[in-house]
């Protein structure tokens, strides 16, 4: 069986530690692979190599390191086909689903060949005598990423190409469930000619993990899971003296109202909460029904779910591929089955379509109607196939159904109404907001990141706040008196601008 291991100075390495664990195949329910898992001493490594690495990359010109950001974008754009079936294979997410995850990387890639414009940082001149002020931002160090499964191929790249164009050595700790992206994009950053070292990926559980926790020599932790290992890694990083960012999970409402376009409000719930099977930190899975809208929307969306061509991650006309594991798939199906007992109408129920009986991990697109606020289908962050509605009366009801949950990655509003859309915008208690736009993830040039339970730590990933996270300010104060000046003496009270 084929066996992914590490890539640690520019190259592939095996693992030592005696530990593995299977890499399964979605689709078809077998292992494909063992993953080699990491030791403490191999993370230390991977540190050290890191470290020995980061004195000449980070004194590069800062041309130099964008340049290598762009012979990356084109080999990326070249082997996007190759990646996207990669990907296919170990998440089990279709090939054009595959290849949304790869553009919307290749973006973070482009801002990162322009990182010039937001690293020059500013002047001021002339303070006082003979004296000017001014700022800039150097690279922290060695820093490390730890990604989820369900995006192995763009999470990293909303950290990696951020973080070495900073000047930065990086760590990636990926998915262990779909370990294999990893390797092929630090093997085609080592094509574009990022040094051995600079880009280090050690696979890897837990201990992986707490080891890039509490090293020394790694300044900062970005981090992409699930909400209660978010916290985990914020308070342990930050314990160890380390800057983190830590986004968690996700309960994404989509309102509706009742003057909204109805076609397009089932149309977006329907892609936003079945797209990759659900599992995305983006997706709906919470429809909040306004008054009378609820039954025609309920209708509406139903009448789509059959037409969901459910099948193999790699086949033509599938457009919904299988849940990650089979444990993964059974406690979403547990929702379906606990609905009745909490007051909710199991409408569509995904365990009914062919796949779901099939030795892959597959559950048909399910929709539970009339979900009570803050039963388990509400409040849980199921992570699959499964859309719910709530039905309320009135927009501040529906308001309060989103402010209740723990999680405030998303939040999006259907209407007609200018006035409204633009007061949900204000009020919502969410990080990423959309009006008339299902998955409001911003684009590369702005900065992902939630509130509550969604985000732990004050800057968003990628953008202009991934820059901020991968450097630290420093501001010069220089005087260079003029050559006949005169010498201003010794002076102990405390300095002013004012020339006097
Ligand atoms: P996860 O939290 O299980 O794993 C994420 C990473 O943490 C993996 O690399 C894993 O190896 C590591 N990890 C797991 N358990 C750990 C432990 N006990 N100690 C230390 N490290 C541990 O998440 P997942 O199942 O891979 O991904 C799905 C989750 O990620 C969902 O909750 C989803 O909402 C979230 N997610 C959030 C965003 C976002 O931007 N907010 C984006 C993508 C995914």
């Amino acid at each position: 069986m084929e066996r992914i291991g590490h890539w640690i100075d520019g190259q592939h390495r095996q693992g030592t530690s005696g530990r593995s664990q299977p890499v399964w195949n979605p689709t078809t329910g077998e292992a494909q692979a063992a993953v080699d898992l990491a030791s403490a001493t191999e993370v230390d490594a991977a540190v050290a190599s890191a470290m020995a690495a980061f004195p000449e990359w980070s004194a590069k010109s800062l041309a130099a390191r964008t340049q290598v950001m762009f012979r990356f974008r084109e080999l990326l754009d070249g082997n996007r086909k190759a990646l996207a079936e990669l990907v296919s294979r170990e998440h089990g997410k279709t090939a054009a689903d595959a290849d949304g995850e790869i553009a919307r990387g290749l973006d973070n890639v482009d801002f990162a060949c322009g990182l010039a414009q937001l690293l020059k940082g500013s002047y001021s001149d002339s303070v006082s005598s003979g004296i000017d002020v001014y700022s800039l931002r150097q690279p922290l160090g060695v820093v490390a990423g730890i990604t989820p499964f369900n995006f192995p191929a763009m999470v990293p790249l909303w950290m990696i190409p951020t973080a070495i164009a900073c000047g930065n050595a990086f760590i990636l700790k990926p998915s262990e469930r779909d370990p294999s992206a990893s390797l092929m994009l630090a093997d085609l950053l080592r094509q574009a000619g990022v040094p051995g070292g600079v880009v280090n990926v050690v696979q890897g559980d837990r201990e992986a993990v707490e080891r890039l926790l509490a090293h020394p020599d790694v300044q900062a932790v970005s981090f992409v899971g699930s909400t209660d290992i978010a916290r985990h890694i914020y308070a342990t990083g930050t314990s160890h003296g380390k800057r983190v960012q830590a986004l968690g999970g996700a309960k994404n409402h989509m309102v509706v109202l009742p003057d909204a376009d109805l076609e397009l409000a089932a149309d977006a719930a329907v892609s936003a909460g079945y797209g990759s099977a659900g599992e995305r930190c983006m997706a709906i899975s919470v429809v909040v029904a306004v008054g009378a809208v609820g039954d025609p929307l309920v209708e509406a969306i139903a009448q789509r779910l059959p037409n969901i061509q459910v099948g193999t991650g790699t086949g033509g006309a599938s457009e919904m591929g299988p849940l990650i594991t089979a444990q993964h798939r059974d406690r979403v199906a547990g929702y379906l089955a606990q609905a009745p007992e909490d007051g909710g109408d199991v409408v569509v129920d995904g365990r009914e379509v062919p796949a779901a009986s099939g030795p892959g991990f597959y559950l048909g697109a399910s929709l539970i109607d009339h979900v009570q606020p803050g039963s388990r289908a509400h409040q849980d962050e199921i992570f699959g196939p499964v859309l719910s509605v709530v039905r309320v009366e009135t927009y501040e009801q529906a308001m309060a159904v989103v402010g209740n949950s723990p999680y405030g990655n998303g939040a999006a509003i259907f209407t007609r109404d200018g006035g409204v859309a633009r007061r949900f915008m204000r009020e919502v208690q969410a990080g990423m907001v959309g009006v008339n736009v299902p998955i409001p993830v911003p684009v590369a040039q702005q900065s992902f990141g939630g509130w509550k339970g969604s985000l732990f730590g004050d800057l968003h990933m990628y953008g202009p706040e991934g820059m901020q996270f991968y450097t630290r300010g420093k501001v010069v104060t220089s005087r260079w008196p003029e050559i006949d000046g005169t010498p201003a003496g010794v002076q102990l009270g405390f300095p002013q601008n004012n020339d006097g």
